[in-house]
């Protein structure tokens, strides 16, 4: 048995020799090569047919099947060139993953003629299987089939010979079946209650988009070492092993010198991205050993979520040729940093105005502190809601283990803004202001603003939700889930808030009041209102959560609790008052959520019962037979009693350890199963996730603790798993 760690040790040791060389090419010259961007629709479509798909894009127009039947004719001849020879809808369904199904551009003609195809029809719309992917119950009370329809805003690519077409993913009775789908009505909502507030301040802007810029964090383990680990193997993290000696203490891989065969994957996966017109611009270690980061330049959300689903699958496969695996678990070892995916949002009008950047002009500082200030009630308004697009079973292990925010939302906005919204709070009031009041607040205030992006190093490393010059970072989200999830509640959370905005400045206004005066003092009214989410400490201690529960902020730190902010009416009434998800879809994404979160658990708690049962304790008994040979030994050469106990009770006394802890995993693993059993008698989703998560998580944890303890017991060299100094250090 142990014979598998040493030779995953060995060969890991042995470096691969990896037969990919990186050609230095010029990244500009490489960038979005594989990508059917605007130049190549130029190239390579009618002017017809170019008009109507930047129109597509741009204004959200509609597409006809003529046209469409020109785009797939190009699409095809440019894909052809590339190399490909199939075609899939890519799409992103709400397991978490992206779907694709290839079919060949080939097909047969009159006379066994051999032609490549590729219609209009099949470019707009297809009609995959939809019985394989999560629906939430939305499939048990229709068929099951579903849709995929091609989303022109996020272009069509080549990877692996096939030309991959961006679509979302839909019921046959219309319900969305993935993320993308409420994700771009989320990003329409914003842009309409966005460009609605911006006409107080600038009558040109007829557009406002979404930003997201992504961090990726994650792990890489040698290959081998992986192969012997069936928990990572099967459920993305390791169930145990004790402690490395050494492993973030001394903080020397933060920024440390990336090793050279983790850089050379880097690279290779940063070429294969430029090809895609994925923008990586920032790679380096993180704070746990063998852990690291990837940043891209931010781009339109909706297109950075795909191109962030993109890259994980890539970073999958060309960790794979370089021997490694990558983990995207947000925890895959306990006592070292988990991995988090920041989302990094702002706003950008179509006059080019990034509204959560204060601006050169005091109406541009007016403005940006008006979305600066909706933006925080926003997250004010829906905080729970918010950990809930965060929640899975994975990221419980993250959040709130001191090294990622808690799970209790709050804004960081730093001392300088802090103390302009203080300002405001004290200095305007509903009463109306006289000419010098107003002139000495916008000079105190608002002409001051531009100072604060020079005060920019005051940053709060331990909030989930912190303003960072010119941007939102939420820091919760986990490194293994779609940014859309989080983006979606974020987005119709700032629309609604908008809107709510608006109408109140607009009563204003109607009274009588002058717009800047209204526009103050709605804007004060919203700092009064969310002022309790504000928190400018530290995130991370244990004075914070008293004071949230103080503040009742939400404290949600189980996944299960988190799901149930999907239902609340205020979420409800969020989603459907702006036709983002409808009832039905929030309860089937609700279900999706749960079933997701029971299988995980149960998968890891089969797993922990197999390497409990059939690897740990067959050793630990062979190493208790040792010492068990050892006392008899010393009992035949001391017989004298008083000598022979000198020389044997440290053994018997492992002895006995050893047999505790057997007789608790064996007890435990026993329970467990029979919780279980039980556990998948109750009918009731949530509450059978619920079981899972408060009675049978608990025992994977206390099987473990038994386990690690032996593992400072045994014999190294009988010990059958690499060991966390093994999994985290050799690379
Ligand atoms: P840090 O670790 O300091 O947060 P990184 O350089 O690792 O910084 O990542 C910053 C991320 O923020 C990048 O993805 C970057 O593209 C993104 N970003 C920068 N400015 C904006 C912006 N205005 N809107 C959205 N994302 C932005
Ligand atoms: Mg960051």
């Amino acid at each position: 048995m142990p014979q598998l760690r040493f030779r995953a040790v060995e060969e890991a040791l042995r470096r691969p020799q990896i037969s990919f060389e990186i050609k230095e090419s010029k990244i500009s010259e490489i960038y979005g090569i594989n990508v059917f961007d605007r130049e190549k629709m130029q190239k390579y479509l009618s002017t017809e047919a170019f008009e109507s798909v930047v129109s597509a894009i741009d204004e959200g127009r509609r597409i006809e099947r003529k046209v469409a039947a020109q785009v797939a004719a190009g699409m095809k001849a440019w894909a052809m060139e590339r190399g490909a020879t199939h075609y899939t809808h890519w799409f992103h369904p709400l397991n978490g993953s992206t779907a694709e199904k290839h079919d060949a551009f080939f097909s047969l003609g009159k006379n066994n003629m051999a032609f490549e195809t590729f219609s209009g029809d099949l470019l707009v719309q297809q009609e995959p299987d939809a019985s394989s992917f999560p629906s939430g119950g939305i499939r048990n009370t229709f068929e099951a089939r579903g849709y995929s329809a091609w989303d022109p805003s996020s272009p069509a690519f080549v990877l692996e010979q096939t030309l991959c077409i961006p679509t979302i993913f839909v019921s046959y009775t219309g319900e969305a079946l993935d993320f993308k789908t409420p994700h771009l009505k989320s990003l329409n909502a914003l842009d309409k209650a966005a460009t609605e507030v911006c006409q107080f301040f600038d009558k040109d802007v007829k557009k406002v988009i979404s930003n997201l810029g992504w961090e990726q964090e994650y792990f890489l383990v040698d290959e081998a070492l992986y192969n012997a680990r069936p928990d990572l193997a099967l459920t993305g993290r390791t169930l145990m092993g004790h402690a490395a000696a050494k492993d973030q203490q001394l903080e020397d891989h933060y920024f440390g010198s990336i090793p050279e065969r983790v850089m050379l994957f880097m690279k290779h996966f940063e070429m294969e991205c430029y090809k895609l017109g994925i923008p990586v611009k920032t790679r380096h270690n993180e704070v746990a050993p063998n852990q690291f980061e990837c940043a891209p330049i931010f781009e339109e959300a909706n297109l950075a979520v795909d191109h962030n689903q993109l890259l994980m699958s890539l970073m999958d496969k060309v960790a794979r040729m370089h021997r490694f695996r990558v983990l995207f678990h947000e925890k895959p070892f306990r006592g070292v940093n988990g991995s988090g995916k920041h989302c990094n949002w702002s706003l950008l009008t179509n006059t080019g105005v990034n509204l959560l950047s204060p601006g050169g002009t005091p109406k541009n500082n007016l403005q940006f502190l008006a979305f600066l200030v909706n933006s925080i009630k926003a997250v004010h308004d829906h905080s729970a809601l918010l950990l809930g697009s965060i929640a899975s079973e994975a990221n419980t292990h993250r959040l709130g283990a001191n090294e990622a925010p808690p799970a209790i939302m709050s804004v960081f906005i730093g001392k300088t803004l802090s103390r302009v919204l203080d300002e405001i709070e004290e200095r305007v009031s509903d009463k109306k202001m006289t000419p010098d009041e107003k002139t000495e607040l916008k000079l105190d205030i608002i002409g001051k603003i531009p100072e604060i992006l020079l005060d920019n190093t005051d940053r709060n490393r331990t909030s989930p939700f912190a303003f960072t010059g010119n941007r939102f970072e939420f820091r919760a989200v986990g490194s293994s889930a779609s940014c859309a999830s989080p983006m979606i509640v974020l987005n119709t959370a700032m629309a609604e808030q908008l809107v709510n905005f608006k109408i109140e400045v607009d009563k204003l206004i109607a009274k009588g009041v002058k717009k800047d005066e209204a526009i103050f003092q709605i804007i004060r009214k919203t700092i009064v209102a969310s002022k309790k989410i504000r928190f400018e400490g530290n995130g991370y201690s244990e004075d914070w959560v008293k004071e949230a529960a103080k503040r009742g902020l939400p404290n949600i730190a189980d996944a299960t609790e988190a799901f149930t902010t999907f239902l609340k009416p205020s979420s409800v009434k969020l989603f459907n008052n702006f036709n983002v998800l409808s009832d039905r879809e929030l309860h089937a994404r609700f279900e999706i959520r749960n079933e997701i979160f029971i299988k995980k658990v149960q998968i890891e708690a089969r797993v922990l019962a197999d390497l409990a049962i059939n690897h740990i304790i067959p050793t630990v008994i062979a190493y208790q037979n040792v010492l068990i040979d050892n006392v008899k030994g010393l009992k035949d050469l001391f017989p004298n009693d008083s000598e022979f106990e000198e020389m044997a009770s440290p053994q018997k006394q492992t002895i006995k350890r050893i047999s505790e802890h057997l007789r608790n995993i064996r007890e435990k693993v026993k329970e467990m199963v029979d919780k279980r059993k039980e556990a998948n008698q109750i009918t009731d989703i949530a509450k059978r996730a619920e079981a899972y998560s408060k009675v049978i998580k608990p025992y994977i944890e206390e099987i473990r603790y038994n386990i690690d303890k032996l593992e400072l017991i045994v014999d190294n060299q009988m010990w059958p798993l690499p060991k966390y100094r093994e999994l985290l250090f050799i690379r």
